[in-house]
C-alpha cells in the first residue's frame, strides 16, 4: 500500500515523501482513511508504531478541508501528551508534516516560561499541543480559547492517567464543543481506559497494531548478573568493549542517574542524564547532544524517558530494574523501534532476582541468563530490600506534594492527584 492511496493531498505525500518513508505503517493504513472520514478513533498502538504520522497526516488534512471561514484564528485541533518531551516531538511532527501547508501549530508545557507561549496563541494557531497541566494554567490566566476545537487528540492516554491526570483531562473536556472528532490512544486498555473512551468517544472505530508487549519479542534481551557495586564497572565495560556509540541507560532513581553520569564521564565515557529535576533547557540539550552522536550515553529515569523517540537507538541497558514490571516493556520498546533490531540488556543484582520473576511473568517468557567470568556475583551476599520500592516512593511524593502544596494552593486549580504526579517528578 501507498501514501497516495489513502488520499492524502499532495502536500502531506511531499512531506512523507521527503521524510523517506516509503509505505504507511500498519497502523497508518488502518487510522488514516477512518479518521480522514471523520469518525472517531481508540486507537491500541504503542510508540515506535508511526501512530503520531497516523493521526497527524489526517489531522492536518481535515483542518484543510474544513478551512476556518473565520478572520482570526483559533485552536480547531488540540493534542494532549502526558509528558513534555512527548509533546515536543508530536509538535516537531506536526512541524514536518505540515511544512507545505499554511497552518499554524505552537506547543505549550511545563517548566519553561508561560509568557511565550501566551504571545504565540495570542498571535493565532490553528494546532496546539499540550500537556494537561500547563494548558490549564493557560486556562486559568484565560490567555487560551478552546472552544472552537475541532478534533481532539489524547495521545498515549493510559500513561496520561497513570500520572493522574485525569481530573486535568476532564477539566479540559468541559471547556471543549460537544461536537468534534476524537482520537484517544493508548498501548493498553485498562478498564479507566474504557471508562473514559465510553464517556468521550462516539462509535469509534476500533484500530489496533502490535499487542501489547510486542517489543519483548522483538527485541533480543539478556540479564547479566552481576553484585550491586560492580554494575558500573560492567556497564563501562561493555560500553568500551563493544564500542557502543549510543546507548540508553535506565535507573530507577534521579540520585543514581547523577552518580552514574558522573562516573561514566570520570571514566571518558560521555554521559548526560535526564529526569525530572533536570530543568526543561537541560533535558532538551541532553537529548539533542545524545541524538547528534555528542553524548554517547544517556542516563534516564522511568518518566523522563517515557515518549523519547530516537531512530534506530541500537541499546537500551536497565542499570536497575524498574519497580513496576510494565515499564520494562516500556524501556526496552525504546529500542527496535519501527521494525528496528534492538537489543536490551539488564544488569540485575541479588536484590532485584524478585523484580525480574515479575518481568518474565508480565512478558511471559525467562530472559536468557548471561555471566561474564570477571563479573560473577558473590554468593555470600545476601539480598537487601530495594530501598525506594512503590509504597515509599508514593510516600516521598506525598512528601513532596505536601512541600509543593503552598505554590500549588495559590492557584486555582485543585487537583490533588496532579500535584502528587508533580510531586513524583520531584522525587525521581
Ligand atoms: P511513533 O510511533 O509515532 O513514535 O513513530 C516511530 C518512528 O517511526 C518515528 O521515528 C517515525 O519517524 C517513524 N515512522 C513513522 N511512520 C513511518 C513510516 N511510514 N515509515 C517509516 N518510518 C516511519
Amino acid at each position: 500500500m501507498s501514501f497516495e492511496s489513502l488520499g492524502l493531498r499532495t502536500e502531506l505525500l511531499r512531506a512523507v515523501s521527503e521524510k523517506g518513508y516509503s509505505s504507511p505503517s500498519p497502523i497508518q493504513q488502518q487510522a488514516i482513511p477512518y479518521i480522514l472520514e471523520g469518525r472517531d478513533i481508540m486507537g491500541g498502538a504503542q510508540t515506535g508504531t508511526g501512530k503520531t504520522a497516523g493521526f497527524t497526516l489526517p489531522l492536518l488534512q481535515r483542518l484543510m478541508s474544513s478551512a476556518s471561514t473565520k478572520k482570526s484564528r483559533a485552536i480547531r485541533a488540540l493534542v494532549l501528551t502526558p509528558t513534555r518531551e512527548l509533546a515536543a516531538q508530536v509538535a516537531e511532527s506536526v512541524d514536518t508534516y505540515g511544512k507545505h501547508l499554511p497552518l499554524k501549530s505552537t506547543v505549550i508545557f511545563g517548566g519553561v516560561s508561560i509568557n511565550p507561549q501566551i504571545k504565540k496563541i495570542r498571535d493565532g494557531v490553528d494546532i496546539l499541543v499540550a500537556t494537561p497541566g500547563r494548558l490549564l494554567d493557560h486556562v486559568s490566566q484565560k490567555t487560551i480559547d478552546l472552544s472552537q476545537v475541532e478534533i481532539l487528540v489524547l495521545d498515549e492516554a493510559d500513561r496520561m492517567l497513570d500520572m493522574g491526570f485525569i481530573r486535568d483531562i476532564r477539566k479540559v473536556l468541559a471547556l471543549l464543543p460537544e461536537k468534534k472528532q476524537t482520537l484517544l490512544f493508548s498501548a493498553t486498555f485498562s478498564n479507566e481506559i474504557k471508562t473514559l473512551s465510553n464517556s468521550l468517544l462516539n462509535s469509534p472505530a476500533l484500530v489496533e497494531v502490535a499487542q501489547r508487549n510486542t517489543a519483548s519479542e522483538r527485541v533480543s534481551q539478556v540479564v547479566h548478573p552481576v553484585d550491586k557495586k560492580r554494575k558500573r564497572e560492567l556497564l563501562s565495560f561493555l560500553i568500551g568493549s563493544e564500542n557502543w556509540q549510543q546507548v540508553l541507560v535506565f535507573t530507577r532513581t534521579k540520585h543514581v542517574a547523577n552518580r552514574l553520569t558522573e562516573q561514566l564521564n570520570t571514566d571518558g565515557i560521555s554521559a548526560a542524564a535526564i529526569h525530572g529535576n533536570k530543568s526543561q533547557g537541560a533535558r532538551t540539550k541532553a537529548l539533542s547532544e545524545f541524538k547528534s552522536g555528542k553524548t554517547r550515553v544517556l542516563v534516564a529515569t522511568d518518566i523522563a524517558a517515557r515518549g523519547i523517540d530516537i531512530n534506530q537507538l541500537p541499546h537500551v541497558v536497565n542499570f536497575e530494574l524498574p519497580n513496576v514490571a510494565e515499564d520494562y516493556v516500556h524501556r526496552i520498546g525504546r529500542t527496535g523501534r519501527a521494525g528496528n533490531e534492538g537489543e536490551a540488556m539488564s544488569l540485575v543484582c541479588v536484590d532485584e532476582l524478585k523484580l525480574l520473576k515479575d518481568i518474565e511473568r508480565l512478558i511471559k517468557r525467562e530472559i536468557p541468563k548471561v555471566v561474564f567470568d570477571d563479573y560473577k556475583p558473590d554468593p555470600s551476599i545476601k539480598p537487601e530490600p530495594i530501598q525506594n520500592g512503590r509504597g515509599q516512593q508514593q510516600n516521598s511524593r506525598k512528601q513532596s506534594a505536601n512541600k509543593n502544596s503552598r505554590r500549588t494552593a495559590a492557584k486555582p486549580r485543585s487537583n490533588n492527584q496532579n500535584r502528587s504526579y508533580r510531586g513524583a517528578e520531584a522525587a525521581r
